[in-house]
């Protein structure tokens, strides 16, 4: 395995996860195949996914560039030649529980300071009833910022032992589908019904209420500070 190699695979992965974003968000937009999942059933207006565009490709090629840099530039620090299931599960929980804890006190800023939920989280907050691809449409200093818990996730891991490549991946994809998952405005049956972590709710409550439920993976971080809201809230 080589840095440039470690470096296309986190990029295929990025595209492929976001292609599936793509469809999804289109079938959603376009068909009532998913109607009657529906969390908030009004209609989404026309020209929507359309008009934004412009800001979801911008933050998109962010997502590949700071992505396979990361990963060319951190390639002397991976272990890419080891699978041992109960390291690469270990690293991505870790992983998730630093970005999660990170996201959850940033995301409540963004909240707590007039000015930056004026000008930079407002952004993301137009979309009240989001689409699966929505998770992109933010403020790019806001979108650029988000990496920090990424990287001090697997700082954290790096701090005690070698990064699997393995993890390193599992992590990347599963986070870009749970995002794409908890924007979608769909219950779907089956589907993030794992106990503890967020459910499409959870997400989608804070963005009709622009309030509480600030973390993205896992619920306890709303529970432990009492920022979690349950019911929809008119
Ligand atoms: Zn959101
Ligand atoms: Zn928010």
């Amino acid at each position: 395995m080589t840095a440039e190699k470690v470096a296309i695979g986190t990029v295929l992965l990025l595209v492929i996860s976001n292609l599936f974003g793509f469809i999804y968000s289109y079938v959603v937009l376009n068909t009532s195949f998913f109607k009657s999942y529906r969390i908030q059933q009004q209609e989404y207006k026309p020209g929507l996914f359309k008009s934004r565009m412009p800001l979801f490709l911008f933050n998109f090629i962010t997502l590949l560039a700071f992505s396979g840099f990361g990963a060319y530039f951190l390639f002397d620090f991976l272990d890419t030649s080891s699978f041992v299931w109960y390291v690469v599960a270990g690293q991505v929980l870790i992983a998730f529980l630093v970005d999660d804890l990170f996201f959850y006190f940033y995301h409540r800023y963004l909240h707590q300071n007039k000015f930056l939920l004026k000008h930079i989280h407002s952004i993301h907050h137009r979309a009240t009833k989001p689409f699966p691809l929505e998770y992109l449409y933010a403020h790019p200093l806001e979108w650029m910022m988000g990496t920090i818990g990424v990287a001090l996730g697997f700082g954290l891991i790096l701090s005690f032992m070698e990064i699997n490549l393995y993890a390193f991946w599992i992590f990347g994809l599963l986070r870009n589908l749970h995002e794409i998952h908890i924007h979608s405005d769909l219950k779907l049956p089956g589907i993030s019904n794992f106990p503890g972590l967020s459910k499409t709710e959870h997400h989608d409550i804070h963005h009709s209420k622009l309030n509480g439920n600030y973390a993205s993976t896992f619920l306890i971080w709303d529970t432990l500070l009492k920022t979690s809201f349950k019911k929809k809230q008119a």
